[in-house]
């Protein structure tokens, strides 16, 4: 059997990578617990402490004490102990410490990284780099922290866009738009895979003049109510929505043409056996249903001659009586 060996270099490379990936998933407080031990490491000092504010707004102190920074200076400063000085917890026999300021988003200081000596100490001036370059990576990881908040902040702000850019407000189904893509999409995919596909259009009937005796608001009682029958009478992979005021449309898809319209007559008798409990009292409402399909095999109908051909089956049900299901004829899949 083949098998792939890599050499040294690139299980070096791989290692590195993997290596960088779980840097990104390590949480913030952890990443300013390894920069207040470089920091101390780099110092010589007993204890470190980063304390910053961001991104909770409250303390956080990562490191071997706690520690309120009262002062922000900017560059490392030596503070002695018998000093009115921070609060530093767990290294309160300290001898003193270095710390220098952790700027936030803004410039302005926000946290403090703080070195704790056990004797007087002045550190030359390769561990005052140092320890400023800990403060300063403090300082990225804060930065990454809000880019990383920014970010899925605005994936959140841009799903929810989507999301009401496709959904109706009143009924929470698909609105027009998002069925017309889906009918696109479906229609694609039965062909591709020769599964075939139903198409329900529904429209309730006399529905203006139920607005005019009840009012609007009844008018919107009925619309969710007739929303939740349907709801019931669809597959999970179906997808239904509220194509215009008072109409539907359900796509299913592998579903034959026969099956789709037992389907709609389920829907029909449903929504005309149940009153519809409104703020103007109850109501029966009966709705029109019209049935078209693209049958297994059947390459050529567009996603235009299967709405046509739905719309047409709706308005023969209309004009045979309404409380109907018309099925489309192959003559009315013709777009004029
Ligand atoms: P038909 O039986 O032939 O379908 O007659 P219809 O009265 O149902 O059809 P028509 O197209 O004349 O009227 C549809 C009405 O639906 C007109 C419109 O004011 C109303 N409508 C549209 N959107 C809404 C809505 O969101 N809420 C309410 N309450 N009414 C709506
Ligand atoms: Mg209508
Ligand atoms: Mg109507």
């Amino acid at each position: 059997m083949f098998e792939r060996s890599f050499d040294s270099e690139s299980l070096a490379r791989f290692a590195a990578v993997e290596g960088l990936a779980s840097i990104a998933r390590v949480p913030i407080n952890e990443r300013m617990q390894r920069i207040a031990e470089l920091a101390a490491r780099s110092t010589g000092a007993q204890g470190s402490v980063v304390s910053y504010r961001f991104p909770r707004k409250t303390w956080d102190h990562c490191g071997t004490g706690l520690f309120e920074p009262l002062v922000n200076a900017l560059e490392p400063t030596w503070f002695a102990q018998s000093m009115p000085t921070p609060k530093a917890i767990d290294h309160d026999a300290a001898a003193g410490f270095y710390t220098v300021a952790v700027r936030g988003l803004d410039d302005e200081p926000t946290g403090c990284l703080a070195v704790f000596h056990d004797e007087p100490t002045k550190l030359n001036g390769e561990a005052l780099a140092s320890l400023a370059d800990c403060a300063a990576c403090a300082e990225t990881e804060l930065r990454v922290e809000a880019l990383h908040d920014n970010q899925s902040q605005l994936l959140e702000e841009l799903y929810m866009a989507r999301q009401q850019a496709l959904q109706d407000s009143l009924t929470r189904l698909w609105n027009r738009q998002a069925m017309s893509d889906l009918l696109e999409r479906e229609l694609a995919r039965a062909y591709r895979e020769d599964t075939g596909m139903g198409l329900i259009f529904v429209d309730i009937d006399h529905f203006a003049g139920l607005n005019a005796a009840h009012g609007r608001a009844a008018g919107d009682d009925v619309i969710q109510h007739v929303t939740s029958i349907l709801l019931r009478a669809v597959r999970p992979y179906d997808a239904l929505g509220r194509y215009g005021g008072e109409e539907f449309l359900i796509l299913l898809p592998g579903c034959p043409p026969e099956t789709t319209r037992q389907v709609a007559e389920r829907m029909r008798t449903a929504v005309a056996s149940e009153d519809v409990p409104t703020e103007d009292g109850f109501l029966s409402v009966t709705i029109s249903l019209g049935v078209a399909a693209c049958a297994e095999g059947a390459i050529g109908h567009s996603p235009e001659s299967l709405l046509r051909a739905a719309d047409r089956a709706v308005l023969k049900s209309k004009q045979a009586g309404r409380n109907l299901v018309s099925v489309a004829e192959p003559g009315d899949y013709h777009v004029a």
